[in-house]
């Protein structure tokens, strides 16, 4: 019998910690076959995939603060994961590094219904917080699109918005205290239910560190009564700049509407062909409006919309005449960007912003760069934010697909820098945006959140590889070939 080749000595390094690992907790809390390992390889953005080591799922506080400190003190990194929807590649793993999934983190710990709040774990579902208090006639605001499976924990880490955050604020305007396990295994309380900080705002700085700092295992947050009354519109235009200039009109009249969100022609052909849904015909763009709050209030803002809406060129105006009509508008709104699968084998969410004042222009701009490119991209966004989602669609099986979608996207980037928004309006910095960091910030800066994150993190092991430029990743961001992608360590999808 041919003897069994001697391990490489790097396969030796990681059966060692393996097998330590294996002791801090009961089996049935980790796992290392190839087949766990590869539906955690990935996350929303798939054109990356790197195999970490082990896969950890944490039943309770005590057992991350376990797994954390083994990490820190093994300097072995790891990256906390809630549902993996992180379309940035925030939760792409490391290969040197294990997962912590948080999904059997899930419970609501308390709820404080005369007080409006409630105390949840991090695997806890977006959606399902709402469902647990609407008996109560409270939610959950944050809506961020994949709200039926993204998690608190996720939504803290890239201060996530969603459709109607242009009222009520993004997840920071939602959180009022977390317990925090720090890359250290430190446990530290942060923030306070009453809401009244004391000392510099560590709860802020939590929120938005992208698992760079440590992991929330506990979090509490504000509920908010249901508004009494909605009233949502869908306004059918010519062209995109139209619709978008539509945008700038209603928030310069005074109006503070829920959400205002913008469709183009290949996003609505997209929620058509999921969802069945419905739009004006020969609509290039559709706007969506929708008010919100007492009765009186809604009927007094009304009519002021419904003027502006006439003056701004709108072809045709649908209002939803029940809860139902109003749910569907928003089941297209909101399947747009995995039903963008059925018009493209492959594409790229990109996120920016840009003033609101520019959004016309904005747009115009990557139409300018889709053609000159030869890529179709489909807009969908949080308009009243500028808020932009170019969906740029490639086929990534055709050789150089990827690279050209990727240049693609790096010039859209640029464009929302240029006009003086950001590189990131919820989606976060992760793996994709790394190098445009210094796009926006100076490199003092950069150096000062990097001593914030080493205070708490000093081997780097939260999260290793994100968010900084030059930070030691698991695979460069998507605009460039690392060298660990070269020597095959790293695989595209
Ligand atoms: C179809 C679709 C629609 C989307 N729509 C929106 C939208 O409207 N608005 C929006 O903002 N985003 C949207 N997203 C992006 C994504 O859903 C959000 O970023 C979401 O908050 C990620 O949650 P998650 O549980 O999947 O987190 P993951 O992807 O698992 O993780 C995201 C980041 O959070 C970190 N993390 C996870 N849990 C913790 C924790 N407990 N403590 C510290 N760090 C942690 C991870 O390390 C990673 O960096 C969408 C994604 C998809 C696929």
């Amino acid at each position: 019998m041919t003897p069994a080749p001697a391990p490489a000595p790097h396969e030796l390094s990681h059966n060692h910690r393996l097998r330590d690992l294996q002791q801090l907790l009961p089996a049935d809390r980790w796992e290392s076959s190839a087949s766990a390992l590869a539906a955690f390889q990935s996350d929303g953005l798939t054109a990356f995939a790197v195999q970490p080591l082990a896969i950890v799922t944490p039943q309770t506080v005590d057992e991350v603060v376990q797994v954390v400190r083994w990490c820190h003190q093994h300097k072995v990194p790891f990256v906390a994961r809630g549902s993996g929807t992180s379309l940035s590649g925030g939760s792409l793993p490391h290969a040197d590094g294990i997962v912590i999934a948080l999904n059997r983190l899930n419970r609501i710990v308390r709820l404080d219904l005369p007080n409006r709040l409630a105390v949840v774990e991090p695997g806890v579902i977006n959606s399902k917080l709402t469902a647990a208090v609407e008996h109560a006639g409270l939610y959950y605001a944050p809506d961020p699109s994949s709200q039926q499976v993204c998690t608190i924990g996720g939504n803290i880490a890239f201060n996530s918005g969603g459709a109607h955050c242009l009222k009520y604020g993004m997840t920071s305007n939602h959180i009022l205290a977390m317990k925090v396990v720090l890359a250290d295994g430190a446990v530290i309380e942060v923030g306070c239910e009453g809401g009244e900080q004391i000392g510099p705002d560590v709860l802020g700085l939590m929120v938005g560190s992208e698992g760079l700092l440590g992991i929330a295992v506990e979090i509490t947050v504000k509920l908010l009564p249901k508004p009494e009354s909605f009233h949502t519109v869908l306004a059918g235009y010519g062209d995109l700049q139209t619709a978008g200039a539509a945008v700038a009109k209603i928030i310069g009249s005074g109006l503070l509407p829920a959400a205002m969100e913008i469709m183009d022609r290949l996003s609505m052909q997209a929620a058509t062909a999921a969802v069945g849904a419905k739009y004006p015909a020969n609509a290039e763009a559709v706007l969506i409006v929708e008010l919100d709050g007492s009765c009186e209030a809604v009927a007094a803002e009304r009519g002021l919309l419904d003027q502006l809406l006439e003056e701004s060129g709108a072809s045709q105006v649908i209002v939803a005449a029940s809860a139902a009509e109003r749910a569907k508008i928003w089941k297209g709104r909101k399947s747009v960007f995995s039903a963008v699968g059925r018009l493209s084998p492959d594409f790229i969410v990109q996120d920016g912003v840009v003033p609101r004042s520019k959004l016309g222009f904005a747009l115009t701009q990557i139409e300018q760069l889709s053609q000159e490119a030869g890529i179709k991209v489909a807009n969908v966004f949080h308009a009243g934010d500028g808020n932009l989602h170019p969906l740029i669609m490639f086929d990534g099986r055709q050789p150089g697909e990827l690279h050209r979608a990727e240049e693609l996207a790096a010039r859209i980037v640029q464009v929302c820098i240029d006009l003086g928004g950001s590189i990131t309006g919820e989606h976060g910095v992760g793996m994709e945006k790394r190098q445009f960091l210094s796009g926006m910030f100076s490199d003092d800066s950069i150096h000062c959140m990097r001593r914030i994150r080493l205070a708490c993190d000093p081997h780097e092991v939260a999260n290793r590889g994100k968010m900084f430029p030059d930070a030691e990743a698991p695979a460069l961001s998507m605009y460039g070939l690392h060298p660990l992608e070269k020597q095959g360590v790293i695989s595209r999808m």
